[in-house]
């Protein structure tokens, strides 16, 4: 289990790094103890991990904080809250960084290259906070349909907190990679409230010139493909690969009417149907009014079914080159971009990261940190399961998911294991844990 093993060892690093604010020597817990704690809540995908793991220590002497995580004493929950909530949650990037290194040098990374040697990078804006009682200094706020309260009809502040989600996908490939995300927030020195597109701006400054060397495309919805965000992404050496659509794309609409536009048509068999896919593009159109206009190359694509009637239809723009070889899959990498919310959001707030969940939501940055650690335990499961040899030996023996952190809860509550690969194998192969373990 070294891929997990470089990974805890490089999120221990970044901890141990991370501002305590104590003045003194009031508390004998250190801020990687702090930090592991909270993301091997995550990563254990069990709210109760520590709590199981006080009751071992207390009877054993150790727990499994100190074999798997390299913790060397167990903070409380209240604790944990109180010394990670001034903690910037940037912070924590250079692991998102280890868990790109740890795919490439697995070679995990190849099957996610597309269009050549390109990585998709989708970006999308999600909420996972919202509250009419809780909020912090970085919380967001709007006014909530009015409410009858004691007879007088009032509007109420909701407070809540979305983010910019990046996240590696490829289609065809069933995984996906999350990146660092970016929230969105009150931002220093700005007069006006924050908004998805400035995050995914921001996103792109912080983060795009260290990807370049990828060759992102970088995907994204119709909020996308409106020139400061295509300009940001041209600025860090990047692509795009943004849904445009007709109605808020005028200038570019009105171009393309008239025009007699190349067309691509293939035919492919969905079960025992034979369904049409019709390809067409325009190289170097204007995305919209003026003489600053960014020019750009349009496509899209129609899936009409044996019946004649068109079941989808969409279309993007690029700065990439299109012609009748690339059409097709230049469209399938544009339609990739529902994977972010269907297999990475979805994923996150339905499938035991409980992402929308509230751990604790603090004065300052609190619930941003406590996503930023879920964010990660999701994106090193991936790399374990792409990567990873006796993680994956576990996972097919449990067979779903669900199964195998259930057993990995379970397992871990009575027993202590001296490393991953000694608990992995016990999941894999019945295998009894070492005798010092017992
Ligand atoms: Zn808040």
């Amino acid at each position: 289990m070294e891929t997990l093993d470089r990974l805890l060892g490089s999120l221990r690093e970044c901890c141990a790094e991370l501002p305590d604010k104590r003045t003194g020597k009031n508390g004998h817990y250190g801020m990687a103890d702090i930090g592991l704690a909270a993301f091997s809540v995550f990563f254990m995908q069990s709210p109760s991990f520590l709590a199981h793991q006080q009751h071992l220590a207390q009877g054993q002497g150790r727990s499994n904080c100190e074999t798997l995580f390299g913790m060397t004493a167990i903070p409380s929950d209240n604790h944990i809250r109180a010394m990670l909530d001034p903690v910037g949650p940037e912070r924590f990037h250079p692991v998102f960084a280890a868990v790109i290194a740890e795919l490439e040098r697995s070679g995990g990374l190849a099957a996610f290259r597309r269009l050549g040697e390109h990585v998709l990078i989708a970006l999308d804006g999600t909420e996972y906070f919202r509250s009419a009682k809780l909020s912090c200094a970085n919380c967001s706020t709007r006014a909530r349909a009015g409410e009858r309260t004691s007879g007088a009809l009032r509007d109420k502040t909701e407070s809540f907190h979305s983010a910019v989600i990046a996240a590696l996908v490829a289609p065809g490939h069933a995984r996906v990679v999350p990146l660092e995300p970016e929230f969105i927030g009150p931002q220093d020195g700005a007069a006006k409230q924050d908004c998805e597109s400035r995050a995914a701006r921001r996103w792109l400054a912080a983060h795009g010139p260290r990807y370049a060397r990828l060759a992102p495309i970088y995907l994204g919805d119709d909020l996308y493909s409106r020139q400061p965000v295509c300009a940001a992404v041209l600025a860090t050496g990047g692509h795009f690969l943004f849904v445009c659509k007709p109605d808020s794309h005028p200038t570019l609409q009105e171009y393309l009417t008239g025009i007699e536009l190349p067309e691509h048509v293939e035919r492919h068999k969905h079960g025992r149907e034979r369904f049409v896919y019709r390809y067409r593009w325009l190289a170097a159109a204007p995305l919209r009014d003026g003489k600053d206009a960014l020019t750009v190359n349009w496509l899209s694509i129609e899936i009409v079914n044996p019946a004649g009637k068109v079941t989808y239809r969409n279309s993007f723009v690029t700065d990439l080159a299109i012609d009748a070889s690339t059409v097709a899959e230049l469209a399938a990498c544009g339609r990739a971009r529902w994977k972010i919310e269907n297999e990475t959001f979805n994923v996150l707030k339905t499938k035991g990261y409980h992402l929308e969940h509230n751990f604790g939501h603090g004065r300052d940055n609190l619930a941003a940190v406590l996503a930023t650690l879920n964010l990660l335990a999701f994106a090193c499961h991936t790399v374990c399961d792409l990567a990873a040899v006796a993680w994956q030996q576990a996972m097919a023996t449990l067979g779903r998911r669900t199964r195998f952190f259930e057993t990995l809860r379970s397992l871990t509550g009575y027993m202590i294991f001296p490393s991953w690969l000694d608990l992995l194998e016990t999941l894999a192969f019945a295998r009894p844990p070492p005798p010092a373990a017992l």
